[in-house]
């Protein structure tokens, strides 16, 4: 059949089943996904019809290529366009889209699919969540960070302006479509910070995977397409185990809350810069990745040559790994009171995923507040 020679025509798919209480969904990575969406998503979603929710920019580059994808096989198909960055993720946006959708007339079996980052995941999720109180939902994620990270797990929401992700629901995909064609019109830097959550999952727990992107890394972030499937394949293979486990990130410790490796420092550092004032979250991640394992050594939970060993790696995929790269001063109590207020900290104690090894993270309730300030004025704050 022509859609069985479609698919011989490139590199296979890897798929990576995420198996949850309440059923489960395919992650599918490869090439050329979003030319053969219609057929891929033919088979899962109720009704051929759907509406995209995607942002100016990645409209301009990928949109038509899914539109026609779906067209050709049978979709009726509508387009909701937002604005491109963090801003999108407003209340007024998200009434926007689904003001949008109601008036498109959508019924209960039409999906929403989101075509873009984990800003439009993020956005068109919740809406699709609260829509009717469910529409089914598709993500085509298309940066690095969102193939790897947001788009598989089921978080959705919206910033405040007390703070981000504060408004949202857990509302699980029916499929998500990685294509790593989309990385070409991605600019590298966007690039190197999603390879920062790539990393973290193999120092999180997978030493072997750590080891291969010290082999890779230059490949995946100079558009290796093979080399970027496979990394997409293991972390997204990592987060849906984590998450299969912990769908609702209610264990304390060894569930969902691993995935925050290197986020107490990183989203201490976002805050001060500001959000969306030059660091992007997976910079601020990579520095966080080498503090948290500072900080194991200093509290003698592990080899003291682990963080200089991984500052190595990504200074060589070109990330930033020390504060001091950051040419900007920072104040040790500003950064400590911002890990207080950390959403994830229950009680103003400091909260940390920590490591005993590469692929041997922990988290830890009571880190003494001296051995941070310390490691931060080691670090030049
Ligand atoms: P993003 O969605 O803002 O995308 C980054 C930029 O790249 C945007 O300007 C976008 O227009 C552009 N872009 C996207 N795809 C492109 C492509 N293929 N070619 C060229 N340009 C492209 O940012 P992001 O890093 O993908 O996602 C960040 C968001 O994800 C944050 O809001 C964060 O809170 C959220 N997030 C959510 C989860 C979750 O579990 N839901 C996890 C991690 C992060
Ligand atoms: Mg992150």
């Amino acid at each position: 059949t022509r859609m069985a020679e479609t698919v011989m025509d490139h590199l296979p798919a890897l798929s990576v089943p995420v198996v949850l209480a309440g059923g489960g969904y395919q992650v599918i990575i490869g090439s050329s996904l979003i030319t053969r969406a219609g057929g891929l998503l033919g088979a899962v979603l109720p009704q051929r019809r759907a509406v995209i929710v995607t942002d100016k920019t990645v409209a301009g580059l990928h949109l038509q290529t899914l539109l026609t994808g779906l067209e050709t096989a049978g979709f009726t198909t509508e387009t909701i366009v937002v604005e491109p960055g963090e801003l999108s993720k407003s209340i007024e946006t998200w009434a926007s889209v689904i003001d949008q959708l109601l008036d498109l007339a959508v019924e209960r079996r039409t999906a929403v699919i989101a075509l873009g980052g984990g800003v439009v995941g993020d956005l068109a999720g919740f809406a699709a969540a609260a829509t009717m109180r469910g529409l089914p939902f598709v993500q085509v994620p298309t940066t690095l960070l969102s193939q790897v990270d947001s788009s598989v797990g089921g978080k959705t929401g919206i910033n405040t302006r007390q703070g981000k992700n504060l408004i949202g629901a857990f509302y699980q995909p029916h499929m998500v479509l990685a294509d790593t064609d989309t990385l070409g019109t991605l600019p590298p830097r966007e690039l190197r910070a999603g390879y920062a959550e790539i990393v973290k999952t193999g120092l999180i727990g997978d030493a072997a995977f750590y080891d291969w992107c010290e082999e890779n890394g230059s490949g995946v972030v100079s558009g290796n397409r093979a080399l970027q499937a496979q990394a997409i394949q293991v972390a997204c293979a990592f987060k849906a185990r984590v998450v299969g486990d912990d769908e609702r990130e209610e264990k304390p410790n060894d569930g969902r809350a691993l995935l925050n490796l290197g986020h107490t420092f990183g989203h201490a550092l976002e805050a001060e810069v500001g959000y969306g004032a030059g660091l992007l979250h997976g910079e601020a991640v990579a520095i966080g990745l080498g503090l948290a394992f500072g900080l194991s050594a200093k509290l003698g939970h592990c080899a003291p040559d682990l963080a200089p060993r991984i500052r190595r790696h990504l200074d060589s995929v070109g990330l930033p790994s020390e504060i001091a790269m950051l040419n900007r001063r920072f104040s040790v109590e500003k950064l400590v009171g911002h890990m207080r207020k950390d959403k994830k900290m229950r009680d103003g104690a400091l909260h940390f995923v920590l490591a005993r090894g590469i692929g041997q993270a922990f988290t830890s309730r009571d880190v003494p507040p001296e051995a941070v300030v310390e490691l931060l004025r080691e670090a030049g704050c």
